[in-house]
């Protein structure tokens, strides 16, 4: 097993990975920039060290100040939660090369699986069922894109192959508009990805989102542990996350969790990943593969009973899997709620010191959140200050978990969105299940 562990990153996910290696007799280091010297996680963990100013730039994305802090702390293996460098190849490059353990996948597993391009290629070589689209970057030729376009037939979507974080697309609904967009999509990809590769996918008008989770040892294991239903988003970005997906059967389950197991050892990957798919009309559709631990994991906890965290860290020793696909076994129903410092109405970040703090509880209730009394919320970084998960027998009692989290739950001196989580908890669509993926913003009358 691992000995110790440097944490490169901050908020609920460097407190969760903290609880997880001290469960398991691991040392831990909080690695933390200026502005986070009161993080929780930073005083309960073995050692600290401080890795630059404020800026992530200096800190959380200073690829030498986190193996220099490792070095001097005697880690053996970093953690790097997600966001910031979790799906940076050439980090985890550095950081093996320096001798230490990345927990994740390899590089050539991260820049594969980054490139949209190259990721959606290696599925579909994997049987894993893909958007039907351009199968590959678009050339400079218009007409030749005009007829990849026609092919596939409008509405497209553009998309940049290095994209992000819900940036880097664009819907074309008429032909004429398709050359003009092309060349404003590589652009803007080309100055916020450093790469100028697009290609287009057939637009999905009503999809939902769902994806799967896996996870695969150093040993040519790989599992799936089901699906997870992310459709109540608002600019592409999450805002309730619940598992399993309402009306996806068992059956369907099996089918699609395998394929994206097997895909896993096809590519020789490891560690924990999730694959992303739309979900139209009983098809799923493969848009992208995340190589790290995602915001959502709580849910498949809760539903599985397997701890994803504690599992990474014991895949990322050598150690292989600590059960079999046979032995997942998906009960009852979990719901996380993202609880972010910000505006419930105009969205505008706010951030400030929590006055006062008080956290739910109850049966069946999880609060993955870095928050105390007196704690300031820094306004560097992403907003998320805490999840909130509930878990029921079934649907409606998650539900009916979280409305009473919601109400319980108090939080002042900063404005966060615990009224917004309200109003879709309350929702009589919400609560019969299965929306699509617009369905949040134009309840928002975005
Ligand atoms: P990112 O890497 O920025 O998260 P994704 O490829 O995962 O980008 O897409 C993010 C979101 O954009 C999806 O959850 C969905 O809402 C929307 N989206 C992506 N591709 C399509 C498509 N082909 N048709 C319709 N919506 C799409």
């Amino acid at each position: 097993m691992l000995k110790k562990v440097l944490i490169a990153n901050r908020g609920e996910i460097a407190l969760r990975i903290l609880r997880a290696c001290k469960e398991l007799g691991i040392k831990t280091v909080a690695a933390y920039s200026e502005a986070d010297r009161n993080l929780m996680h930073v005083r309960l963990a073995d050692e600290s060290v401080c890795i630059g100013p404020a800026a992530s730039t200096d800190s959380y994305l200073n690829i030498p100040a986190l193996i220099a802090a490792a070095e001097i702390t005697d880690a053996d293996a970093i953690h790097p939660g997600y966001g910031f460098l979790a799906e940076n190849a050439e980090f985890a490059e550095r950081v093996e090369k320096s001798s230490f353990i990345f927990i994740g996948p390899k590089a050539e597993s991260i820049h594969l699986m980054g490139d949209k391009v190259s990721a959606i290629d290696a599925m579909m070589k994997a049987g894993v069922p893909c958007v039907p689209g351009s199968n590959g970057p678009l050339g400079d030729d218009p007409e030749e894109n005009l007829a990849v376009a026609d092919k596939i037939g409008y509405p497209v979507m553009i998309k940049a192959a290095g994209g992000g974080g819900g940036r880097g697309m664009r819907v074309v609904r008429e032909r004429e508009d398709l050359l003009k967009f092309i060349t404003m999509t590589r652009s803007e990809a080309s100055s916020a990805f450093g790469n100028a590769t697009v290609y287009l996918e057939k637009f999905l008008e009503n999809p939902r989102h769902i994806e799967f989770q896996v996870i695969a040892d150093h040993h040519g294991h790989a599992v799936h542990l089901g699906e997870r239903d992310c459709s109540m988003q608002r600019r592409h970005q999450k805002v309730v996350e619940e598992a399993p997906a309402p009306g996806i059967t068992e059956a369907m389950r099996q089918e699609i969790g395998k394929r994206c197991a097997d895909a896993c050892v096809n590519i020789g990957y490891r560690g924990a990943g999730t694959f992303e798919f739309l979900y139209e009309n009983g098809h799923f559709y493969f848009i992208e593969m995340n190589t790290r631990i995602q915001v959502e994991h709580p849910v498949t906890e809760m539903i599985t009973g397997i701890d994803l965290i504690k599992e990474q860290l014991r895949v990322a020793s050598g150690a292989p899997l600590s059960f079999k696909q046979s032995d997942v076994q998906i009960k009852g129903h979990a719901i996380e709620c993202r609880i972010n410092a910000e505006d419930p109405n105009g969205f505008i970040p706010s951030a400030g010191t929590v006055t006062y703090y008080h956290p739910p509880g109850g049966p069946g209730v999880r609060v993955d959140s870095h928050l105390y009394s007196s704690y300031k919320v820094p306004p560097y970084y992403d907003s998320m200050i805490g999840k909130l998960i509930t878990y029921g027998e079934d649907r409606a009692t998650a539900i009916a978990k979280m409305n009473n989290a919601l109400e319980e739950i108090v939080i002042e001196g900063i404005k966060c969105n615990v009224s917004l989580h309200q109003s879709i908890m309350t929702d009589a669509n919400f609560q019969k299940g299965g929306l699509n993926i617009h369905y949040l913003e134009k309840k928002l009358g975005l």
